[in-house]
């Protein structure tokens, strides 16, 4: 197989990211020489277990949290759905989950499915969000409830990087006893995050979204929040995720919350001016064109912008001839082009919402980059609109 990588213009940071080569050299010696298990009562097996603590301590660190509050999953979709259903194992006789209409499909296809498999037995409230992509807190709190198990609300859209107030959020359904998950798979890494502060029970994270590898997650649970294990088994992270640990990378996701650790603040400057410099760039050079998403309620690193008259997949395909990744608001799902949920539940149009592009940077992005983008930008767009019957002329 012939692979692409040598001049990749990566702006598909919100789907995965490359491990940090920080990452990867820390992660080899546990592919290689050692492999014991860390549940194991020899040296060899306990020196792993020592490189898992330091591990939990790094991710605790950074977001603030006691290690004990840590639990390594095999994703954030593992740790989404962890929260779920242990909220609602813990208090069988309420059935309300309130969530949102822009959740990533780890939380939103769960609700779903309990919503209709359980026979209606779950009552769901998902929350609208306004043009901007923001909540009305008004009708979040008219929705909290006795009957409420648990809320579950992003705190950074993956499509529009758009940032929803999680602290008082948290604080809302804290005052009324209700546990309260947040998925901050998107969060980590690029905003400042101090659990201490925070009335968040639980939160999920991922690895492969902060230049660590795929296929590791943490849940983080508050001390003192009741808790069910969704993988039952051997005694692995104190009974509360059964299956022998994916040390490697788990050592990789600690590495690299200590890299974002030691320069989250600087980088994420760099990263935002990036992001100005091409949100800024395109929207001035391409006719209609429109960012979707709050301008300033948003992560650093994402610009969502739709090209009106023109559909995102033919927008990526002209992209990708030039090896620039990036992705687009619509799925070819049965033939037919259907515009995302999450701006769908914004209400974009429809002329609109069909030409979205999701840019999303990280740290190993440069300004050339940036350039290359917008010199190339305009040309695949007008060509576009040239064979588009809906284009009405400039
Ligand atoms: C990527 C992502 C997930 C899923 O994480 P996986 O580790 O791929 O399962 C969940 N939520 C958000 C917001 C994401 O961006």
């Amino acid at each position: 197989m012939s692979m692409v990588k040598e001049n990749v213009v990566y702006m598909d940071n919100n789907a995965t990211t490359r491990v940090a080569p920080e990452v990867v050299s820390e992660m080899m010696p546990y592919l290689t020489d050692f492999y014991g298990n860390p549940s194991s009562m020899h040296t060899f097996g306990g020196q792993v277990g020592q490189a898992l603590k330091t591990a939990r301590k790094r991710v605790a660190d950074l977001l603030g949290a006691d290690p004990e509050e840590i639990t390594f999953t095999s994703c954030g979709t593992e740790s989404d759905s962890t929260a779920i259903l242990s909220a609602l194992q813990a208090y069988p006789d309420k059935r309300h989950i309130i969530t949102t209409r822009v959740e990533h499909p780890a939380v939103k296809n769960l609700c779903d499915t309990l919503d209709t498999l359980t026979g209606h037995k779950h009552r769901i409230t998902r929350l609208k969000v306004d043009p901007e992509g923001m909540l009305n807190l008004e009708e979040y709190e008219a929705a909290l409830s006795e009957d409420t198990a648990i809320v579950s609300v992003m705190w950074a859209n993956n499509e529009t990087g758009v940032i929803f107030p999680i602290a008082e959020m948290a604080r809302m359904a804290k005052e009324r006893g209700i546990l309260f998950h947040t998925d901050a798979v998107q969060a980590v890494g690029k905003i400042p995050i101090n659990l201490k502060e925070l009335d968040v029970d639980f939160l999920s994270l991922s690895g492969h979204k902060l230049h660590a590898p795929k296929g590791v997650g943490v849940l983080y649970v508050k001390r003192g929040t009741i808790f069910t294990p969704f993988l039952t088994g051997g005694h692995q992270e104190r009974g509360r995720r059964g299956g022998t640990e994916n040390v490697a990378s788990i050592v990789g996701l600690g590495q690299a919350c200590l890299l974002v650790a030691e320069k989250m603040t600087e980088e994420n400057t760099r990263v935002k001016m990036l992001r100005d410099k091409l949100e800024d760039g395109l929207l001035a050079t391409v006719p209609k064109s429109l960012l979707n998403g709050h301008k300033t309620e948003r992560l650093p690193n994402t610009c969502n912008i739709s090209f009106e008259y023109v559909e995102g997949e033919a927008i990526l395909l002209h992209m990708n001839k030039h090896n620039i990744c990036a992705s687009s608001g619509s799925a070819c799902t049965s033939g037919s082009l259907e515009p995302s949920h999450v701006l769908r539940a914004m209400g974009v149009p429809f002329t609109a919402a069909h030409g979205s592009i999701r840019f999303s940077l990280s740290i190993y992005n440069t300004e050339e980059e940036i350039d290359f983008v917008l010199e190339k930008m305009p040309a695949i767009i007008e060509s576009l609109r040239q064979m588009s019957p809906f284009w009405p002329g400039d």
